[in-house]
């Protein structure tokens, strides 16, 4: 059995160019990028053109980027860049902010940090009026991602970039889903600092990258041999870097094709279940949402039940995401939507790409039909609540 791939937001699989790219980094070129030979030079090289593919991509400069390795760095690199020389401050980051830039804020608010976050509307879009209602006098940094990781949700952040941008706040974004589904430029944007990972757009994992604009000094959190500029010290993963240059300048040349083709299985998808499966909702917003994300509860069903079965099909979904699967608590994205802890974990997310077919769509649609059939067929709850209505 083939397996049919939805969780391209957990992680994607790597481009065909990307491999290619990558390979002879692998071995015959294997230089360490600071040797002072030829060896160590053509390493050095390949690092260098893969910040030029990503500049390129972002209309920014090469210097303005700094490898990592992924977005969980660059996120708390992000943090700790604003908050270096301060002992006090207020932090702001969105309810709805990967756990990379919620915890790491959590444990700056131990250390005697003020943290707040920002709520989103039922929507789960993050307004700009409601960041300028919580900003206060010593507000340092401001963090609201691109696109959410679980409901897809586009974020405002031009608009909340510049809102930042006149109080001389620091302002980063989370791009780690956003980046190679929706154009960013940060010549036009005004961006302090923005993170993206790799694995996230058709590159290897472990590897990711730290925008950073010219009038901000980024601060280091590893110390060593001062490469990366000082900003982040340790020997070049190089060939992870390579292929996610190349990949990034692939993901971006055909990001609008993409999206058209993610997006129209993505509609077909979500008006099948909404026309043919009952007590289902789709979480987040229909028109600002990343072209391949699907999020939906269905009542009466436990969202874990349903990716299992759907598992045993052949199908990979996840049931919120990858990175909440080991907290029993329901996801924090859902709740601070204004679902009740019942709907949150009767969710499940699919994520789509250009890979994904017609026919893989109606298969798991056959599939999620019946799955939830059977669910609400052994749930007792169910049972009574179609009894009762039956009777009204
Ligand atoms: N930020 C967001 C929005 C994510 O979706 C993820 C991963 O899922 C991360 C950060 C963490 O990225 P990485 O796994 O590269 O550390």
């Amino acid at each position: 059995m083939n397996e049919i791939y939805l969780d391209h937001a957990a992680t994607t699989n790597m481009s065909k160019e990307a491999l290619q790219a990558m390979l002879p980094y692998l071995f015959e070129e294997f230089g360490n990028p600071s040797g002072k030979y030829s060896l160590g030079r053509r390493a050095q090289k390949g690092l260098e053109q893969a910040r030029v593919q990503i500049a390129d991509t972002l209309n920014c400069q090469p210097e303005n980027i700094i490898f990592t390795s992924g977005g969980t760095e660059s996120d708390n690199m992000a943090v700790n860049t604003a908050v270096h020389k301060k002992k006090s401050g207020h932090l702001l980051c969105s309810a709805i902010e990967h756990p990379a830039m919620k915890n790491m804020l959590r444990f700056l608010k131990e250390k005697g940090f003020d943290v707040e976050f920002i709520p989103c509307d039922e929507n789960g879009i993050v307004t700009p009026e409601e960041v300028k209602k919580m900003l206060k006098p010593d507000t340092i940094f401001v963090s609201v991602m691109a696109a959410n990781n679980e409901i897809g949700t586009i974020q405002p952040i031009r608009e909340i970039a510049m809102i930042c941008r006149e109080r001389n706040i620091y302002f980063h974004t989370d791009a780690v889903q956003a980046y190679g589904h929706i154009k960013l430029d940060a010549s036009e944007i005004p961006i302090d600092m923005l993170s993206a990972s790799a694995h996230k757009f058709g590159g290897p994992k472990g590897i990711g990258f730290l925008y950073v604009s010219n009038h901000i000094e980024c601060v280091p959190m590893l110390f060593g041999g001062g490469q990366e500029g000082g900003m982040r010290s340790g020997t070049e993963n190089v060939a992870s870097i390579v292929g996610m240059g190349k990949a990034a300048e692939v993901s971006c040349k055909s990001m609008e094709k993409n999206s058209i083709y993610e997006q129209s299985l993505r509609d077909y998808m979500i008006e099948r279940i909404e026309n043919e499966i009952p007590y289902a909702r789709l979480n987040g917003s229909k028109t600002r949402r990343l072209s391949n994300n699907i999020n939906m509860s269905f009542s009466y069903v436990e969202g874990k039940s349903l990716v299992s079965m759907l598992d045993m099909v052949g199908i990979c979904c996840s049931g919120g995401s990858a990175c909440s699967t080991h907290k029993k608590a329901p996801s924090e994205v859902l709740t601070a939507i204004g679902l009740s802890e019942q709907l949150a974990n009767s969710a499940i997310r699919m994520t789509l790409s250009a890979h994904n077919t017609m026919d893989e769509m109606n298969y798991t649609l056959y599939h999620l039909k019946n799955s939830i059939k059977i669910l609400r067929e052994r749930n007792p709850a169910y049972q009574r609540f179609i009894y009762y209505n039956r009777r009204r």
